[in-house]
């Protein structure tokens, strides 16, 4: 039987790359998106079609407790209970700083950390009762130590993000492994469209590698910490950021 695994913001560049890999190698997949459906639904297509395992893509807005709860008992009924929980919906709202609000903030928290917080809690129940769990929290290097003024908000929601993988790797001991990815610049089509070139090349510049990340990259990542291989990396926050610069 496969292991069923949930994708938060799944048909977002990172997710879609996690859901592709993971379904190639024989996980059952629910695809989690908010605004994306049309998004979402072809890649459920194309996951069945290619990949024959079980894949149903579900709409809930992460940062909302009861939207996660009817989301979860869904995927239950379809799919069975969820095993391993992918938290890699994240919304960032760059702004000037002064220009920034209260209620921005709060949203990008709410979303960034209270909506991993409830899909762990929601799922958290089934893996400690089975003795086996996974939980990834896609968090940043931001979260670390490369601040931008245009994204303050963001960089607390990620930090916050890397404080609560601790606190769940705790809570939900000994049979929950949980942990963090720290993608530094990692290209996906969003995240490219929006900088110009002379933009693009002084990031790369900060990075040893010299080069963005793919987004397969992190999804061979994730891939690894879910595996038996990675049974004893728990508790652990990983950077995947080709060695970038003010992030050590
Ligand atoms: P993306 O393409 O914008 O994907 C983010 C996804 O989050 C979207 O598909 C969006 O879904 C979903 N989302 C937003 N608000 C949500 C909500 N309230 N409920 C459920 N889903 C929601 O960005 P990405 O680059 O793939 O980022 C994926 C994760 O990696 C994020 O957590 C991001 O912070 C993190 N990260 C990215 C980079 C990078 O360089 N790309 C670097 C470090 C960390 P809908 O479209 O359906 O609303």
């Amino acid at each position: 039987m496969n292991k069923t695994v949930l994708i938060t913001g799944a048909a977002g560049g990172i997710g879609s790359a996690i859901a592709r890999e993971l379904a190639e190698n024989g996980y059952d997949i629910a695809l989690n998106y908010c605004h994306s459906r049309d998004k979402a639904l072809q890649l459920q297509d194309e996951i069945i079609e290619k990949y024959h395992v079980r894949c149903m893509a579900i709409q809930a807005d992460v940062s909302k407790e009861d939207e996660v709860d009817t989301m979860v008992s869904e995927i239950e009924k379809e799919m069975g209970p969820v095993d391993i929980l992918i938290n890699n919906a994240g919304i960032d709202l760059p702004n000037l700083f002064d220009e920034k609000n209260a209620e921005e903030f709060r949203r990008v928290l709410d979303v960034n950390v209270v909506g991993a917080y409830n899909c762990a809690k929601r799922v958290s129940k089934h893996m400690i009762d089975s003795r086996y769990g996974k939980i990834i929290n896609i968090t940043s290097t931001n979260g670390i130590n490369t601040y931008y003024p245009m994204c303050f908000d963001y960089d607390a929601s990620k930090a916050a993000l890397i404080s609560l993988t601790h606190n769940l790797a705790i809570q939900f001991a000994p049979y929950v492994n949980v942990n963090a990815i720290a993608p530094g610049f990692i290209g996906t089509e969003k995240e490219l469209e929006g900088y110009d070139e002379q933009f693009l090349k002084s990031e790369t510049e900060k990075i040893l590698l010299r080069r963005y990340g793919e987004p397969q990259e992190v999804a061979h990542l994730v891939r690894f910490l879910i595996s038996e291989e990675a049974s004893y990396i728990n508790n652990s926050i990983i950077r995947i950021d080709g060695g970038q610069t003010g992030s050590i």
